[in-house]
């Protein structure tokens, strides 16, 4: 496996609300995130952890436990654990245009508060993405993205890696999650030598997908400044509540 570099990132995936109730998730959720901080604070080795793009896990964990918002806004700040920019892992085609856009100022407003926003408009189970994804991340000031489903068949989207354009011409850097999705490294082989066959499975092709689109490296993000119509950090929820009519700060 010489020659490859790994990227293992640390996650859950939450559902909030699917298969059990709201309240039986809530339960489950607690003492995830009870050994969780835990983890991260006895052990600097584990370097950070991705809490599925939304800050809604943080809102609920902090109903129950009020007490650990220090905690939480030492690892935040500190990259230990990363927030947003989501407010919740909505639908993206179903909900209009404009509740994505409150979405992302409330995961903003939330994110600010917790010491950070993640700068990676990170979307592992959505069935499905508006062409308009990447001008939504650009008014966010989000360059980068992780997306599974709804995209492939086009050209340039044949393998991992590649610019989304959206209609107004600005991308965004796109990693694509195999067809396993974003649990796949769950399944890895702890062995070393059974690594080389886990990871040709993990895409249709093997290994030259797990190279850059060729045109990528050619390619880099305009320098020219996001033109926003929505401020990428509001300084806290009561402002953001402010440009959202309706809803109410907490
Ligand atoms: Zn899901």
């Amino acid at each position: 496996m010489s020659g490859l570099i790994f990227h293992l990132i640390p996650h859950t995936h939450w559902d909030r609300e699917w298969y059990l109730p709201r309240a039986a998730f809530q339960a489950r959720l607690l003492p995830v995130l009870d050994d969780l901080i835990e983890r991260l604070q006895s052990d600097a080795g584990y370097r950070s952890f991705l809490l599925d793009g939304q800050t809604v896990l943080v809102a609920d964990y902090l109903t129950a436990r009020p007490e650990r918002k220090a905690d939480i806004q030492t690892l935040v700040k500190t990259g230990r654990l990363q927030v947003g920019p989501w407010y919740v892992l909505a639908d993206e085609l179903i909900p209009s245009g404009e509740a994505l856009v409150r979405n992302l100022l409330l995961g903003a407003a939330d994110a600010d508060q917790l010491g950070g926003r993640l700068d990676v408009l990170y979307s592992p189970d959505a069935f499905g993405h508006p062409a308009a994804w990447p001008t939504l991340a650009r008014e966010f000031g989000i360059r980068c993205g992780v997306v599974w489903r709804g995209l492939g068949g086009e050209p340039g989207q044949e393998r991992d890696l590649y610019r989304w354009r959206g209609p107004d011409g600005r991308d965004v850097l796109i990693w694509h999650l195999p067809p396993a999705g974003y649990e796949v490294g769950a399944a890895l082989p702890a062995a070393a030598d059974r690594l080389a066959g886990a990871w040709a499975a993990i895409r249709p092709g093997g290994a030259r997908n797990r190279e850059a689109h060729p045109r990528v490296h050619r390619r880099r993000p305009s320098r020219r400044a996001p033109r926003r119509v929505a401020p990428a950090r509001p300084a806290g929820r009561a402002r953001a509540a402010q440009r959202v009519p309706g809803v109410a700060p907490r």
